[in-house]
């Protein structure tokens, strides 16, 4: 197939200036850790270290919560829900005035290529910001009583595939509720939380309302586990949701987990293979897979299942996977080389247990984390890969001949978060959609987020509910 020849357009970097060093965001200003090391955030894709990160140790996470207990008490919770709307109206508009020099600095602490960062992660960031801005002074007509009151000190945990975007869904809603938080970002993307820290100094918020510990599991850890936090906001691994779930049982702490996900993406005979095809390709490369509620299983009626596999791989040989700041980069770096391995042992576990799997050709940067965009056809049910998250790039095809069949193939997992229907019949998508045991159910459509709608998991994807109304609720008492 003729291929166009893009001349390079990369983004550039000198929007973002990145200190060597960063230490803790803890009552309104960086401070050195007490007891903890220092660890690098590196560039995935080209394996450079960007900066050099405190890890908090348990007397600095007791300081973070100590700082947001104290503003809580004196200013947050008091604070008119009015007032606090103003801040987080505030901290909205300067992440949208910030966005280009935030979406960089994503791109290149995450690995993300910039299209996605810039188009996708960062306009949500902010509506998120300005949606729970808007929540503040109507907490008594959310359907909690005419008086909520906030939990108190909320401890957040959440995960590196989206950094920026996580933050926003823990804070806002969080702040707007008039919680005070201590937030702990991955330990391979911090860089965007340290920077939101600047943004709230740069907005005036009231010192100790926003704490920042970066560090690693055992960081996070401290948090969940410190015995003056009310509220436990995680999301992450399904493994260390578990975990968490353990740490807090027997205390009075709340709890929401939003884990993991295998996510079917059904496509009925009906359904309009070319839209089809794009929502596939977004539903599982977007972001290098790196996605909770990615479109992993794809379950194909199988009266259309050449012309769709034939389709498929002729879009996919059109992906550009390289340098994430190119703005002509479809795919770009894996986060980290831990979650490169995983994707690696999966692949390959796939292959052993008879799977056939597909890459277009491309050609991989030598340095840095990389892996091309793969399908495996002849996938059953048992397989491992039809069966756990990979986590990356890599789509499952399996077939149905029957609707009933479809639903039982989609709910046959241990998670559920997500699940996705194409077909040109509207009854038939309701139909279905009632049955799929998943939070989220998109028709003729993958991986569109609004921050007025609920997002959250059944089964082994985790409880509760973050965005929208809903996402209120895990913040008032
Ligand atoms: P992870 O290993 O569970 O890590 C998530 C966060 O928890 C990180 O900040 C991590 O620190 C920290 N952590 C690790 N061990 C901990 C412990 N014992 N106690 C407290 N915190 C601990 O998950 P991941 O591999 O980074 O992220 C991928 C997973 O997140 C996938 O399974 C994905 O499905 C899930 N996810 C879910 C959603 C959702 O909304 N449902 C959204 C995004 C991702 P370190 O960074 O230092 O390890
Ligand atoms: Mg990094």
């Amino acid at each position: 197939m003729p291929r166009f020849e893009y001349a390079p357009a990369p983004e550039s970097t000198t929007i973002v200036d990145i200190q060597p060093s960063y230490g803790l965001f803890i009552g309104g200003e960086f401070v050195e850790p007490t007891d903890g090391g220092v660890m690098k955030s590196v560039n995935p894709a080209s394996e450079e270290v960007l900066a050099e990160v405190a890890e908090a140790g348990p007397a600095d996470v007791d300081a973070a919560v100590r700082a947001a207990r104290s503003a809580y008490q004196r200013v947050w919770e008091p604070m008119p829900g009015r007032e606090r709307a103003k801040y987080l109206f505030r901290i909205a508009r300067i992440i949208a005035e910030r966005s280009r020099e935030l979406a960089v600095l994503e791109s290149l602490d995450n690995g993300k290529p910039i299209r996605e960062s810039r188009d996708a992660d960062l306009p949500l960031v902010a509506a998120h910001f300005f949606y729970y801005a808007g929540w503040a002074d109507k907490l008594g007509h959310a359907g909690f009583g005419s008086d909520p009151r906030p939990v108190g000190v909320a401890g957040q945990v959440i995960p590196w595939n989206f950094p920026l975007l996580m933050l926003a869904w823990k804070i806002a809603p969080a702040l707007a509720c008039g919680n005070t938080v201590v937030l702990k970002p991955a330990e391979t993307t911090p860089l965007s939380a340290l920077r939101f820290a600047e943004i709230c100094q740069q907005a005036d918020l009231p010192p100790g309302v926003v704490n920042i510990v970066t560090g690693a599991g055992s960081t996070g850890a401290a948090v969940v586990e410190h015995p003056d936090v009310d509220k436990v906001a995680f999301t992450g691994s399904t493994e260390v949701g578990r975990q968490i779930a353990r740490a807090v049982a027997g205390t009075r702490k709340r709890v929401t987990l939003e884990l993991g996900g295998k996510a079917a993406n059904i496509v009925f005979e009906d359904a309009p293979i070319d839209q089809a095809v794009e929502g596939i390709v977004n539903g599982i490369f977007f972001n290098q897979g790196h996605v909770c509620c990615a479109g992993s299983r794809l379950l194909v009626q199988e009266s259309v299942y050449d012309e769709l596999l034939a389709s498929l791989k002729r879009r996919m040989a059109t992906l550009r996977i390289g340098d994430p700041l190119d703005k002509n980069t479809d795919i770009g770096a894996i986060n980290s080389r831990v979650q490169l391995d995983r994707i690696r042992t999966l692949s390959e576990i796939g292959e052993q247990e008879g799977a056939q799997p597909w890459s277009p050709p491309c050609e991989l940067p030598e340095r840095g984390f990389w892996f091309a965009p793969t399908i495996f056809t002849g996938v059953t049910q048992a397989h491992r890969i039809a069966r756990e998250e990979i986590f990356g790039p890599v789509l499952s095809v399996l077939t149905f001949r029957t609707p009933d069949e479809a639903v039982a193939k989609a709910n046959n997992t241990p998670y559920g978060l997500s699940a996705g229907i194409w077909s040109d019949k509207g009854s038939r998508i309701l139909a279905i959609a009632d049955r799929l045991r998943a939070g989220v159910v998109w028709a003729n459509t993958f991986n569109k987020f609004d921050p007025a709608a609920p997002f959250g998991g059944y089964k082994e994807s985790g409880y509760g509910r973050e965005g929208g109304r809903h996402g209120l609720e895990g913040y008032l008492a």
